[in-house]
């Protein structure tokens, strides 16, 4: 294993990281930090190539030491496929989807808890605990299963119904909560106060990002180890973004990729648009949503994200935007999509698509440009 400590982005500290670590103690959440030399001298992309098509070929850029400690259920490697019909309606011909519905739970939030149960795992947690707006629960509850932790998870109660199911079948506890996610976190904090449970909430520990980075990885590799011009993500907690930005700038510190860098777009619900606002204000810090309103996207219903100055500098580093889009427009979309290519995204997948109708419309995205649109779940998630 070639990780060697974890850093704080914010006061430049650095803690252990071979012990069960949260934030920093300056609040930030810690990212996880590779000998990448010693990674550069162990593998390349050709020899990459031949391994096995899940997650963990990127291993030695992921936490676990211990090949034993991996907790999976055959996660990764989700297929990016040209969506030519729809992006030539939009004006945007050389449109990608990577399909994470594909994924164990069908949804991407399967990264994240594949690789954080694993290193939670090896680190010596027996217990973790999370709130979640559904999907994160549903991935966290089932990879515990499969490692024999046990899990804590709360959720609002108007989370999508099948998270709920997946999480009791995983035989985990389960809170629900007449509120929202932040409400989910405050319920669990009184219940797990002195329990020894693990605090497995977004950011809140360092590895579940490390899961997620394998999407950048991914489409780094699926393009020839090259980088499309515009990757558009739907963002909540904002880990896949983040993420998949911290993936790409190890992939050019390894010199595997060019030195371009793609624009990232952070795509929010209109009706809880933290990021948005602070981007178009061109603040540093998002100040937390105060009345967020219900939306089909639920995933993405965050109205104080703890990463909110990790998603404002990659959006910023990157000359990358965010865009807030409504309920009928991404329903629209997602039906429009569904009809000329044949796959039902989730709402969260959904609304990047409208995004990026829309950045087309006003010229920021070019009509001979490269689009990765990122589908987070299983449009089958949804069938209400
Ligand atoms: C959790 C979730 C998101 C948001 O992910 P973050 O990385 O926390 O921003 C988007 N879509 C779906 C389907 C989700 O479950
Ligand atoms: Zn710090």
């Amino acid at each position: 294993m070639h990780l060697t400590h974890l850093e704080c982005p914010r006061c430049g500290t650095t803690q252990d990281a071979d012990r069960l670590q949260n934030l920093c103690p300056c609040g930030s959440p810690l990212l996880a930090r590779y000998d990448l030399a010693a990674v550069g001298r162990a593998v390349d992309p050709p020899r990459l190539a031949g391994r096995a098509p899940d997650l963990w070929r990127y291993q030695e850029l992921l936490p676990v030491a211990d090949p034993a400690h991996r907790t999976s259920l055959g996660e990764g490697f989700t297929p990016l496929f040209p969506a030519p019909r729809f992006g030539a309606r939009i004006g945007v011909p050389r449109l990608l989807v990577k399909d994470e519905g594909l994924l164990p739970t069908g949804s991407f939030k399967a990264r994240g808890a594949a690789v954080g149960v694993s290193r939670a795992a090896e680190l010596g947690a027996r217990s973790v605990a999370m709130p979640t707006n559904g999907n994160a629960g549903a991935a966290w509850a089932t990879y515990a299963a499969r490692a024999g932790l046990r899990a804590t998870i709360a959720m609002p109660a108007a989370a999508p119904a099948i998270t709920r199911q997946e999480v009791r079948a995983a035989g985990a506890e389960l809170y629900l909560v007449d509120g929202l996610i932040g409400d989910a976190g405050r319920l669990l904090a009184e219940r797990t106060a002195g329990t020894g449970t693990f605090d497995v909430s977004t950011l809140k520990e360092p590895y579940r990002l490390e899961g997620k980075k394998t999407m950048g990885y991914e489409v780094a590799e699926q393009l020839g180890w090259r980088v499309p011009d515009v990757i558009v993500y739907p963002t909540g907690g904002g880990v896949g973004l983040i993420g998949i930005h911290k993936a790409l700038g190890e992939l050019r510190t390894l010199g595997w990729i060019e030195a371009r860098q793609p624009r990232l777009v952070a795509v929010q619900a209109t009706g809880c648009a933290p990021v948005v606002r602070a981007f178009q204000a061109g603040a540093r810090r998002a100040e937390p949503w105060p009345d967020p309103t219900g939306s089909v996207a639920f995933g993405i219903t965050v109205p104080a994200p703890l990463g909110d100055e990790l998603i404002l500098a990659a959006l910023s580093a990157t000359g990358g935007t965010a865009v807030a889009v409504s309920d009928p427009d991404l329903l629209a979309d997602r039906q429009e999509f569904a009809r000329s290519e044949g796959l039902l995204l989730c709402p969260e997948g959904a609304a990047c698509l409208t995004a990026a109708r829309r950045l087309r419309e006003t010229g920021w995205i070019d009509g001979d440009e490269q689009v990765v649109v990122i589908n987070t779940g299983a449009g089958l998630k949804y069938p209400e």
